[in-house]
């Protein structure tokens, strides 16, 4: 059956480069290239920007993103066994595709793009939500990214979009609804990858809003949350007592009850309660 391109099929790329999966660097590849231009489309229109691809392994996603048109494609890749197989695809779409050998979270991509940039990554799940929160967190806004196109497991996707009063909502809700739009737009069984990993997976594409939608510092945002959410059950004012003397007041003056648990306050009230704290 012929590819989207004239590169050979994933399967074959694999056994030729020698990229078994290894479970040290969370590799379940994207085999099916009908899906990884579908993953692509998703991330939008591509013809007009530079992606960020982070992780692209044996180069399934790397090949939708090129094969629907990217401007440019950066692809960082931690695993050497990749490389002569990204490099194959960076001959068959000439100066198209860039490949750093690099760790994603050690590296700044800004330097080697030009805007706008879009991010497209199938991760591992932990390198995955540190990344986002990276991504969500920088002092200024608008960020280097216009939009992001994430593969996470489903419950993970599920935290990024839930609402407040909802089990899922908490620190990665809060920190990706105060300043972008996300959507869960595709899911994945487990039979998608191989191997198949035991979760299910879902495709989150969150679009960078203009500005916050509340006024905060990210960094005591991010400390106020984090401690919120790591007690869960306990109620603000015992969650948060570390945080300053007369917490009580603080979180009154935010507009919130003492006695209210962190799942039950809306983006705004902590928005509210971190330019308490910032004071
Ligand atoms: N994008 C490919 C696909 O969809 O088939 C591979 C996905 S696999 C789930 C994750 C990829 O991320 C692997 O190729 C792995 O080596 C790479 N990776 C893991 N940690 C990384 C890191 N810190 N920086 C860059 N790449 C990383």
């Amino acid at each position: 059956m012929p590819t989207i391109d004239n590169l050979p099929p994933l399967r074959e790329v694999i056994e030729t480069h020698g990229i078994a999966a290894k479970k040290s660097l969370g590799q379940n590849f994207l085999l099916d290239l009908n899906l990884t231009a579908k993953i692509a489309r998703l991330a939008g229109d591509l013809s007009s920007s530079d992606i960020l691809e982070v992780g692209p392994g044996p180069g399934g996603l790397t090949r939708g993103l090129l094969a629907e048109g990217a401007r440019k494609v950066l692809a960082i890749e931690k695993d050497s066994r990749c490389m002569s197989a990204l490099a194959e695809i960076e001959a068959a779409y000439p100066g198209k595709l860039t490949v750093l050998n690099a760790d994603a979270l050690e590296l700044d991509p800004t330097a080697h793009l030009t805007h706008p940039i879009k991010v497209a990554a199938n991760l591992p799940y932990n390198v995955g939500t540190e990344l986002l929160v990276r991504w969500l967190t920088p002092q200024e806004w608008p960020p280097f990214w216009e939009s992001l196109t994430l593969m996470f497991q489903r419950e993970v996707a599920q935290r990024i979009v839930a609402q407040p009063g909802s089990k899922a909502y908490g620190r990665l809700a809060i920190l990706s609804q105060w300043r972008a739009d996300p959507r869960i737009v595709l899911d994945l069984s487990p039979e998608a990858f191989t191997p198949a990993p035991k979760v299910s997976s879902a495709v989150v594409h969150l679009k960078a809003l203009p500005q916050p939608r509340f006024e905060a510092d990210p960094d005591v945002l991010n400390k106020v949350v984090a401690a919120g959410f790591n007690q869960r059950r306990k109620m603000l004012r015992s969650a948060l007592k570390a945080l300053a003397p007369d917490i009580d007041d603080r979180i009154l003056a935010a507009g919130i009850k003492p006695t209210e648990r962190a799942e039950q306050v809306p983006i705004e009230g902590f928005c509210a309660l971190a330019r308490e704290l910032a004071q």
